[in-house]
């Protein structure tokens, strides 16, 4: 077993679970530093198992698969949250794992993560546990209206959740949503959303990227600006709260938080997710070293730089086959850079790759520099604007 604190030396395997593009592109970035990669994945020729050295298909769950791919790999990371910590701790018996497993339980649950947060004195919108419809009422009456319910569990893209604006709603949403438990969150009017990707060595070093904005268009990440263009005090309290998670969670690895910005400049813990995330596909090309090297470096036990931007940056996903059509004209397109997925089939909702677009440090233009600079893919972005300034 490799000790947490001797790095992995060049050639070693780093596993990862998960076969997606958060595994393709940390694959990548593990090649740049001269590792190989083993992705455990069901799906042979998905966008990881695309650009890794080799692959064990087999299910997440599955004893079998989980043990051989323990043994293939010298340390373990993992590319998405619904795998069970359970199979973490079971691949932990036979190499590192990083992030651990316990910060794996207490992502997936959003009540778990609440009650961390709370813990660690993270400020967070009013929330309380539902089980059922008394408690319900009661979360009512503590986080008030409008709320929103969310299940605790495997929700992602704002999929799993119901706002409530009035009282006799309430039961309704509570009938539409499962699995139960849910959670009650007052709704935060907030001025905008932003993340920070932290990263945390093996040594304990923390390295925060600069507060991202972020947008989104149907529940899904639209739009990231880098730097979050917000009142610098704010921007370094941001940094402040998403160092005592990673500290106090002792991550190893990268970790997205996510917070609202309040009308007031306050900052409110939205969650987190303990591997390398959308918000993040920035810092691919506004910085020397990207989420991925930082996420890769700090489970190989290297020392991690700073987080050095050295230009200003908007990322666009690109999502379904309304934006794959326009491929054309992205590829054509001077200072647009692209990162493809792999995927063979462009479904409705589904995240096919990203563009990014550079400007100077400093340059971020506003709105309407923005729409111009996003040529052919400006549209549902204006859309998003006026949605936004209208709420
Ligand atoms: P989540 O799945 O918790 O990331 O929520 C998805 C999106 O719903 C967030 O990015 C917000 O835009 C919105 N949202 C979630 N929770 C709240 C809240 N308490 N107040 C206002 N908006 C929220």
């Amino acid at each position: 077993m490799t000790s947490l604190h001797s790095p992995l030396k060049p050639n070693a395997v780093i596993g990862i679970v998960g076969g997606g593009q958060l595994g393709r592109m940390s694959a990548v970035a593990a090649a740049r530093l001269g590792f190989r990669t083993h992705i455990l994945t069901p799906e042979a020729n998905g966008p990881a198992a695309q650009v890794s050295h080799s692959v064990t298909c087999g299910k997440y769950d599955d004893p079998t698969a989980l043990d051989a791919f323990a043994r293939a790999v010298d340390v373990v990371t993992f590319e998405f949250e619904n795998i069970s910590a359970d199979a973490l701790d079971r691949l932990a018996k036979h190499c590192p794992v990083h992030p651990s497993g316990h910060i794996l339980r207490i992502s997936q649950d959003r009540l778990a993560e609440k009650t961390f947060f709370a813990s660690a004195g993270i400020p967070l919108a009013p929330w309380h546990p539902v089980t059922d419809v008394k408690t319900l009422h009661e979360a009512a009456e503590k986080v008030g209206l409008p709320l929103i319910l969310k299940t605790t569990r495997n929700g992602y893209d704002g999929k799993g959740q119901r706002r409530v604006h009035h009282i006799h709603d309430l039961e309704e949403a509570f009938n539409a949503l499962a699995p139960h438990p849910l959670v009650a969150e007052g709704m935060v009017d907030f001025a905008c959303e932003i993340s920070v990707m932290v990263a945390r060595g093996a040594d304990g070093t923390v390295r925060c990227f600069d507060p991202a904005l972020n947008r989104h268009w149907n529940g899904i990440l639209d739009l990231t600006l880098a730097p979050a263009p917000i009142d610098p005090d704010i921007a370094t309290q941001a940094i402040k709260l998403a160092t005592t998670i990673a500290e106090k969670l002792e991550l190893v690895g990268i970790l997205g938080v996510e917070m609202f910005v309040d009308r007031t400049g306050n900052l409110l813990v939205n969650e987190m997710a303990p591997r390398p995330h959308n918000s993040g596909h920035w810092t691919m090309n506004a910085c020397p070293q990207d989420q991925f090297d930082m996420h890769i470096r700090a489970v190989a036990g290297l020392p991690l730089p700073h987080a050095v931007r050295h230009s200003d940056a908007i990322m666009k996903n690109l999502v379904g086959p309304e934006d794959m059509a326009l491929l054309p004209q992205i590829m054509a397109t001077q200072g647009f850079i692209p990162h493809l997925y792999g995927k063979a089939e462009a479904r409705v909702g589904r995240k096919m790759g990203h563009v990014n677009v550079l400007f100077p440090y400093g340059a971020l233009p506003g709105n309407l520099g923005i729409q111009d600079a996003l040529g052919p893919l400006a549209t549902k972005t204006a859309a998003v604007e006026e949605e936004t300034s209208a709420s």
